[in-house]
């Protein structure tokens, strides 16, 4: 299994959307990031699309003052970069249907890719029940409800390959997918997605602040269950926007 994590540009935010602080005001740069596996038996494994392209058009005015995207590298670019195009991609994973992750889900239309979309199943539900009831936020339906989607969704865990598990996590979203990759170099990994965002939010056990996340209580319930999984399995974490990690991470091959 050979893992590449792609930088696909980035997103203003408060900083105390990331990290609650006292300070409310200052913008700060948000990292946008994808995961491609290659693996022995599935192929080729895609977590995460990142923004859309047509985000001036496609975001909601709220969602664009909120995170004004500030670097944009599409999905299709990241790919080629490691010899790939969209019609090489077997399996999409999304960790959430959130924008900065689902939206690049338009660059697979008609691929095989957009036939096998695993999802939790809680995620997929609320996600649906939030846009159709005006309480969207930051899930955008025209990003995710597009032509030929064949969703498949999973509860509680998904085991994709001996050295791929998924697993949901009611935190961040009714079910944010996070992954347990075990490589032979780096051991094991856990990618926690957006229910820890930063370094910060995991050493310092510091919750998230903004509207996204409803209660801290999902936060310390969820970073609870992360925690004991890093010590159980001596795993390296990989948060779902810390800017340094991610800026490392993408100069390498992880095997
Ligand atoms: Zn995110």
């Amino acid at each position: 299994m050979e893992i590449n994590v792609l930088y696909l540009g980035k997103i203003f935010c408060k900083r105390d959307n990331l990290v609650r602080c006292e300070d409310t005001g200052t913008m700060i740069q948000s990292p946008i990031s994808a995961i491609l596996i290659r693996h022995p038996q599935i192929g080729n494994i895609l977590y995460d699309t990142g923004n859309s392209p047509d985000y001036k058009q496609d975001y909601p005015v709220p969602v664009q003052e909120t995170y004004p995207v500030s670097e944009f590298i599409s999905i299709e670019d990241a790919l080629q970069q490691q010899g790939l195009t969209v019609n090489d991609i077997d399996m999409l994973i999304l960790s959430h249907l959130h924008f900065d992750h689902a939206g690049g889900l338009g660059y697979f239309k008609g691929t095989k890719a957009i036939q096998n979309v695993v999802v939790s199943e809680d995620e997929l539900k609320d996600a649906y029940f939030r846009v159709m009831t005006g309480q969207g936020g930051a899930y955008v339906k025209e990003l995710f409800d597009i032509d030929g989607i064949r969703y498949v969704p999973y509860q509680e865990e998904l085991r994709l390959a001996e050295d791929v598990l998924l697993f949901a996590q009611k935190s961040h979203t009714a079910g944010c997918t996070g992954m347990v990759l075990d490589t032979e170099q780096q051991g094991t990994m856990i990618v926690t997605s957006d229910t820890v965002y930063t370094e910060d939010n995991y050493k310092q056990e510091l919750p998230p602040g903004g509207s996204i996340n409803a209660t801290t209580e999902e936060f310390y319930t969820n970073l609870e269950r992360i925690k004991k999984m890093q010590v159980e399995l001596d795993a390296k974490l990989v948060y779902g926007h810390d800017f340094e990690q991610i800026m490392q991470l993408s100069k390498c091959t992880l095997a």
